[in-house]
């Protein structure tokens, strides 16, 4: 492991706790803040499940760092070994299973924290009970939800001016408008009530918290989000990201999240033949899976525009594949595409290195469900991007990158669901995919401005992490701020 370790002379270095989510799109950016803070000399420990901490062992630094694995109740909820993550299960047996374990967690890391308190947690804002641990301990508690600040912010709009906007969609189609916000921002889609309901009621414990933290960076949410956000809910939000650019080698690179299907070398030989900008990358997260329906139209879809792919279909295809007839191929791939686009494309059955494969000079475009994770690593890496939201708050972030920032275009994806898989009404076209391709693709006037800000914000993603840059110096700010907090305690303890 080559980690830079930018250790600051510690006089006492504060003692922190991570829990994450049992999810790829959660878990992997909270171990790169935990490294942050382990890098600056801090003592981190991320708390985790037994088979979440073997794929953590391999992209965490060897020292500051340590992993406390509680135990997955696998038996008593009848999951099978070794599925501890949302990112793991294809079904809404296994998603609900994987949600009432997280509850279940609570009293063995419960239990580990009261033993062993450390001077702050920062706990996945799913874990509300985490609040009145911290203050029975006295100690601060900072959140983490994997969110932008602008989609929190238009979360906390939508919420607050809701009848107008059931009332501007009714008559306009299904679209309106978000009011307050600093910008104008229409949506063609709402959430489903239940997501709805799931953001109000995290959200408003979140705010309780010491503050958030948020792996974007000041310059992508823009400082009137900032503002907004603390002026309207009167709490901190701290960005220190893009959180990705910790991981310097292509190796550490490769090596977050899961044990990718391809070899980094492989992918990097294959893009190193390609000409600059000329490959679209397309990728869905961890949790997206579509149906054969709609994974035939993207094929149509990519192959009808010409241009040059790296395709990443979910595992559930991959573990088919051995046993898969070409009658059954057939009904996602349209038949001779492998033998046509051998050249052309390759296609990633299961886990992809995602952020080497953004960062290499070939990639010009990338096809992505807006995931936020997925959006600040193209971000980092100056790539444009064409949004296909699907669940969560990825519609927001869609906004983000089109309406407000310019670096992205749509693809026209318009049906919001509660999860990423499951059955859906509508099918996005092989014809608008094609178009949204060609779009940034062909070049042009519009093109060119998107790519050029694309790459601005990579480069202005990059000099937020160095000294100086804005996240490197809200870190510094944090830790100075839970210093004091720490320093606090111990003298109002010393006078009790
Ligand atoms: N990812 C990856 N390879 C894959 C699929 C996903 O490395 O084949 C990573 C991606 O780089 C990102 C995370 O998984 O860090 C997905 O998070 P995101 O928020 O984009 O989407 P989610 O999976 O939460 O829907």
């Amino acid at each position: 492991m080559t980690m830079k370790v930018n250790q600051e002379p510690e006089e006492k270095p504060l003692k922190l706790y991570f829990i994450h989510y049992l999810a790829a799109g959660h878990m992997i950016p909270l171990c790169d803040i935990a490294t942050l803070f382990a890098s600056r000399g801090h003592h981190v420990t991320i708390i985790t499940t037994p088979s979440n901490a073997q794929i953590l062992q391999k992209s965490i630094p060897s020292h500051n760092l340590k992993l406390h694995a509680v135990k997955f109740p696998a038996q008593e909820l009848g999951l099978p070994d070794g599925v501890e993550s949302l990112s793991a299960v294809n079904d809404i047996d296994g998603l609900i299973k994987v949600f009432q374990a997280t509850a279940l967690l609570q009293p063995p890391i419960e239990q580990f924290i009261q033993d062993n308190p450390p001077d702050c947690i920062v706990a996945d804002f799913i874990f509300t009970w985490v609040d009145d641990l911290a203050n029975k301990l006295s100690i601060p508690r900072l959140v983490f939800n994997g969110f932008s600040l602008f989609a929190i912010c238009a979360i906390e709009a939508a919420r607050r001016n809701s009848d107008s906007i059931s009332a501007d969609a009714a008559t306009g189609g299904g679209s309106y408008i978000i009011p307050d916000l600093p910008h104008p921002i229409s949506m063609k889609a709402t959430p489903p009530k239940e997501i709805g309901e799931f953001f109000e009621s995290v959200l408003e414990i979140e705010l309780k918290s010491h503050g958030l933290i948020v792996n974007s960076f000041a310059e992508l949410d823009g400082e009137e989000y900032i503002e907004y956000y603390e002026r309207t809910t009167g709490h901190k939000a701290w960005h220190l990201g893009p959180v990705s650019l910790i991981r310097r080698t292509e190796q550490e690179k490769a090596e977050r999240g899961q044990k990718s299907v391809v070899s980094v070398d492989e992918c990097v030989s294959w893009l190193n033949s390609k000409p600059l900008n000329s490959v679209v990358y397309i990728c869905f997260g961890s949790l997206c899976q579509f149906s054969d329906k709609q994974l035939y139209e993207i094929a149509s879809g990519i192959e009808a525009s010409g241009y040059r792919f790296v395709w990443v279909v979910p595992e559930k295809k991959a573990k088919e594949e051995e046993e898969e007839s070409e009658e059954e191929k057939e009904k996602w791939l349209p038949k001779g595409f492998e033998k046509r686009n051998r050249e052309k494309g390759m296609i990633v059955r299961g886990w992809a290195p995602q952020v080497v494969i953004l960062g290499h000079r070939a990639l010009g475009a990338f096809v992505t469900h807006c995931g936020w994770n997925s959006t600040v690593e193209a971000v980092s890496a100056g790539v444009p991007m064409i949004t296909w939201p699907v669940h969560g708050e990825q519609f927001y972030n869609e906004r983000l990158i089109t309406q407000v920032r310019g670096i992205g275009v749509e693809v026209g994806a318009e049906e919001w669901t509660s999860i990423g898989f499951g059955e859906r009404e509508k099918v996005v076209s092989r014809e608008s995919i094609e178009k949204a391709v060609r779009r940034l693709m062909d070049g042009g006037d519009e093109a060119e401005q998107i790519r050029r800000r694309a790459e601005e914000f990579g480069v202005k993603a990059r000099l937020a992490v160095q000294d100086g840059g804005s996240s490197h110096n809200n870190l510094t700010a944090l830790i100075d701020d839970l210093k004091q907090l720490r320093d606090r305690k111990v003298v109002h303890e010393s006078i009790a």
